[in-house]
């Protein structure tokens, strides 16, 4: 069986992920910190789908928890899908933060997709055949702080990526979700309340355009037809307008 490995899988879009790669029939490995959760997820794929998992405990904010799961690609001749999910937000102000916690946020969102994708690569090279989906967000096209540089850094990243590999057989897409509905803002501490319900999006069409997309051979998938347009607006609006709703939104979700 094909396998695909899916970082942040204990939980959101990633434990998504893992379930729709395994309707398709692709054994699993599964990474993040919580092992528990990720055992939760195998079984569940395993019980419903009939497909194997394996389990790796990593924090991909450690260089050398990164460098175990590269490692661990790197062997896997079967690995055919890798998704780059695992992230997380900080909601904090660059002087109120540490500068640990930036550097926690830089690994997980670009170091790990580097070092894996590039791990991953050397095994979908030798059958020319392979799909790599890296979790951006519309972050990306905004201004707000480190995670929106990281989000930047990863659809440049892949886009890159797409141009050089589609030749050799191997698909590789961004897919850059709006507000979805995960644990991700109450983990980020950013209280949500005011958002409208039609920007929200669900975890499960995040995912399913996503291997879509990729299958398609898109660079960049945006869901959420909502999204599809502020898209268009950030593409041609003056930056300094850009900048200025970046403003306004870090510090109403900051409550200042
Ligand atoms: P979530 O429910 O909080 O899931 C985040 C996942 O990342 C969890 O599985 C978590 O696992 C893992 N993770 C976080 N820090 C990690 C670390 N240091 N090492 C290993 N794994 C780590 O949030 P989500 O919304 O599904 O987020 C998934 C991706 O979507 C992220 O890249 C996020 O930036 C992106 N995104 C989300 C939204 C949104 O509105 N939800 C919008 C745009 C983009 P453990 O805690 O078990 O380690």
């Amino acid at each position: 069986m094909p396998k695909a490995l899916v970082t942040g899988a204990s939980s959101g879009i990633g434990r998504e992920f893992a379930f729709q790669l395994a309707q398709k029939g692709y054994d699993l490995l599964l990474v993040a910190r919580d092992i528990d959760r990720l055992e939760q997820v195998g079984l569940t794929a395993a019980q419903k789908f009939g497909v194997k998992y394996q389990v790796l405990r990593a924090d991909l904010s450690q260089l050398s928890d990164i460098k175990k799961v590269a490692g661990a690609l790197s062997t896997e001749s079967d690995l055919e899908y890798l998704v780059n999910n695992a992230g997380f937000g900080l909601n904090k102000a660059l002087h109120k933060s540490s500068a640990e916690e930036e550097k926690a946020l830089l690994e997980v969102l670009v170091t790990a997709p580097l070092m894996l994708t590039q791990s991953a690569l050397g095994q979908m090279l030798e059958k020319n055949r392979g799909y790599v989906i890296n979790v951006g967000s519309v972050a990306a096209w905004i201004t707000s702080g480190t995670y929106s540089a990281a989000k930047s850094y990863l659809h440049s990243f892949t886009e890159s990526l797409y141009a050089q590999y589609a030749s050799k057989g191997i698909k590789i897409s961004t897919v850059a979700p709006g507000f979805t509905r995960t644990e991700f803002h109450q983990r980020a501490n950013i209280n949500m309340s005011s958002m409208p319900n039609w920007l929200w999006l669900e975890d499960k069409k995040v995912v399913k355009q996503a291997i879509d997309g990729v299958m398609k051979g898109k660079s960049l998938v945006v869901p959420g037809l909502q999204y599809k347009t502020l898209k268009l607006f950030a593409d041609v609006l003056p930056r300094v307008v850009i900048r200025g709703f970046s403003n306004y939104y870090q510090a109403k979700r900051r409550g200042n």
